[in-house]
């Protein structure tokens, strides 16, 4: 399980994120949506600390992810991001086997036999000596998720994994990703895509100017929005 407990995140001085609590049981999808620039970003960024929270904690199976040394955390929570952050110079195969032998200590030969497994759980072991420039977004965003996915994370978090993507290739992504909901992954997911939040979200969370307004069901939050805020976004994106 993944809680926040009164996130509170910072630029220098400036407070982007207040006071976010939330829960994603295990085996659980919670998207996150909200306008631009309303924290969800930085939120994620808090749970693994690529930036350092201010203030509150966060529990991963209830032990403060603020205590884990960073590389560790990491290795538990799987991200994967807009850009897909592959390394250019390297196989698709290596840059799934790298944090492998890095991070985990295995051998080089049993991180490539794990990342072989890896690349084809995403439908991509054909391309394993590819390098990122001679795949497509969608396969490459497929790459940066079974590079995460090697490491056998307890969660995943994804954040807009398909708004870099050609239209044509968003919807194979969303649905590797409903796949890993299925398969019981603890998922907390930034999106855009509001009809795969309706469908794949155990939970919804409605940001804006970095607090939680409303979260629920999606029923409850795309048919029964409460807030002013959810009323307008929705009519905006919907
Ligand atoms: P989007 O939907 O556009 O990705 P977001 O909800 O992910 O938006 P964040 O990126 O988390 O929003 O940004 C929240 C706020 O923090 C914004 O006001 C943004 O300008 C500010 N911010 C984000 N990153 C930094 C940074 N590195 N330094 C200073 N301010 C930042
Ligand atoms: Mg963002």
């Amino acid at each position: 399980s993944l809680e926040l407990k009164n996130l509170t995140m910072a630029y220098g001085d400036i407070e982007v994120l207040r006071n976010v609590s939330l829960n994603v049981a295990p085996g659980t999808t919670t998207c996150i949506i909200g306008p631009s620039g309303s924290g969800k970003s930085t939120l994620l960024r808090g749970v693994n600390r690529l930036h350092e929270p201010k203030s509150g904690d966060v529990l991963l199976a209830g032990e403060s992810a603020l205590m884990v040394k960073p590389d560790i955390l990491r290795a538990r929570i799987g991200m994967v991001f807009q850009h897909f952050n592959l390394f250019p110079d390297h196989t698709a195969l290596d840059n799934v086997a790298l944090a492998l032998w890095s991070v985990k200590g295995m051998s080089k030969t049993a991180a490539r036999e794990r990342a072989r497994r890896s690349l084809a759980e995403v439908g991509l072991a054909e391309r394993a000596e590819h390098r990122p420039r001679d795949l497509s977004g969608g396969q490459q965003q497929r790459v940066a998720i079974a590079r995460a996915l090697a490491m056998e994370p307890e969660v995943m978090l994804f954040d807009e994994a398909t708004s870099a993507l050609d239209p044509e290739l968003v919807k194979g992504v969303l649905n590797l990703m409903a796949g890993l909901g299925r398969r019981g992954m603890t998922m907390l997911v930034v999106t855009h895509e509001m009809g795969f939040a309706r469908k794949v979200a155990d939970q919804v969370v409605f940001m804006d100017e970095g607090e939680v307004v409303e979260s629920g069901t999606p029923t409850e939050l795309f048919d029964n929005p409460q807030s002013k805020r959810l009323q307008r976004f929705l009519s905006e994106v919907l």
